[in-house]
């Protein structure tokens, strides 16, 4: 664990801003949240150097977010912040994004797309074709919530094959839907596409089982997972311990902190 821990990091699920859940308590709701300051010093205490964040303005609240105005402040806020790198939201029912995306990706801050099939409200069945067709223009990197009605990992595959210069990363390790869901469901899906160009990041909750991490490595590599932390929702420091801590090689942590990220991003 000591060696694994001088691996310096690179986070990339994040986010910052206010937590906004209408049926959540305010409590939940503060705990949840953080600015951008906020996520690149807890970032540092992890020794995690780079932070790859959407701002939660740009999800929440879920159905009546605005993603242009997040999209336009994650700019800013990314290219004051050291640390800081900026995932632009695409959101099909704010076609303005689209439009931003095309910009954005062209600014040094910002290395990718994000898309969130469940806040946004739409099922990526229905918009997967419009945005792996804005994805493949850019040779895109995209990051997808994953693992829940709108977004199960396995409808994401038809598209994934379709535009192999796009590389997928499938949010949330172990995500199926809930406290009871079925764990497998992002690592079956990389399993089942054609082109080895989708990846899976550790940010669910779900890190907290033990054997999950374990597993996943064992049925498809560690070079097909990232780490991510979902950070300010989740502690950045738990989430990175628990791969410090896992019973895998430490080469094998080396890729998931960190070279996956400095390959799929060219990162130096
Ligand atoms: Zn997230």
């Amino acid at each position: 664990m000591t060696a694994s821990r001088q691996i310096t990091a690179i986070d990339v699920h994040a986010h910052y801003g206010d937590y906004i859940r209408a049926d959540g308590s305010q409590l939940i709701n503060d705990f949840c949240s953080g600015d951008a300051a906020t996520v690149v010093s807890r970032a540092a205490e992890a020794n995690v150097r780079l932070t790859i964040a959407s701002p939660l303005s740009g999800l929440l609240p879920r159905g009546k977010c605005d993603a242009v105005a997040g999209n336009e402040q994650a700019a800013a806020v990314a290219a004051q912040t050291e640390g800081l790198l900026q995932w632009v939201i695409a959101h099909p029912g704010q076609p303005d994004t689209f439009r931003q995306v095309e910009q954005m990706l062209g600014q040094p801050q910002c290395v990718g797309i994000k898309i969130h099939p469940e806040e946004h409200l739409y099922s990526i069945g229905e918009e997967g074709a419009a945005l792996f067709d804005l994805a493949a223009r850019h040779d895109a990197i995209v990051l997808a919530h994953s693992g829940d009605p709108n977004s199960w990992p396995r409808d994401f595959v038809p598209f994934a094959d379709r535009h192999p210069n796009v590389r997928l990363i499938l949010a949330h390790l172990g995500n199926g839907g809930g406290a009871a869901g079925d764990a497998q469901l992002q690592v079956r899906a990389i399993q089942s596409c054609r082109h080895g160009n989708v990846f899976v990041d550790t940010s669910s909750a779900r890190s907290i089982l033990p054997g999950l991490m374990e597993w996943a490595v064992a049925e498809i590599g560690a070079e097909r997972i990232l780490f991510g932390t979902d950070t300010p929702l989740y502690s950045t420091a738990m989430q990175r311990a628990r791969i410090d801590s896992a019973d895998i090689s430490l080469a094998d942590k080396r890729l998931i902190l960190n070279e996956n990220a400095e390959r799929l991003f060219r990162f130096t």
